[in-house]
């Protein structure tokens, strides 16, 4: 069901479903107003909150999903689920042993073995913190890159990318 909310940066009443608003701490009527939100120069109180990591991948969460508004269909969504379920949570000891501790997270919550080129990035940064919400997973180097240098420029020059890199684990999952 929709929801009215009222923009954060713009103040424009909008429409969103209640699903998509969760735990977000504020909300924006479109892309432009996320990215004012977001800029240096046009928001220098409240760009400084973003560097609180916490902020910072909360914000990113919202950048995914107001430039990506639609890629996580329900059916999309079921698949991942489907693909998940009897599979079990657990993850053998052996398998564990001698591995990356975020290789192994990232294959529990993609329920199958990642692949050679698949690369593991850390929302917040923090190598050591393999919460599921903060695992993303790129198909290979060079994406996992491309993505680094669009967060650069983003919270460098304030410069929004018109596409960003697609993950292979997408984030509505990982708020799960
Ligand atoms: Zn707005
Ligand atoms: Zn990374």
């Amino acid at each position: 069901m929709k929801k009215q909310y009222q923009c954060y940066w713009c103040g424009k009443p909008f429409e969103r479903y209640e699903s998509q608003t969760v735990g977000k701490k504020y909300v924006f009527c479109s892309r432009q107003c996320l990215w004012s939100f977001s800029s240096k120069e046009l928001n220098p109180e409240k760009y400084v909150c973003l560097k609180d990591l916490s902020a910072v991948s909360q914000h990113l969460s919202e950048l995914n999903r107001q430039l990506n508004p639609t890629r996580m269909t329900a059916e999309v969504r079921a698949k991942i689920r489907h693909s998940r379920l009897g599979k079990g949570n657990g993850i053998s000891y052996g398998k564990l042993y001698g591995r990356h501790e975020h290789r192994v997270m990232a294959e529990k919550i993609l329920g199958r073995p990642l692949k050679a080129d698949e690369v593991v990035h850390h929302m917040d940064f923090n190598k050591r913190n393999n919460a599921a919400w903060n695992i993303m997973i790129f198909s290979s180097q060079s994406d996992h890159a491309k993505y680094h240098a669009q967060l650069n420029a983003f919270f460098q020059k304030g410069v929004i990318p018109t596409e960003i890199v697609p993950e292979v684990m997408p984030y509505e999952v990982r708020a799960t």
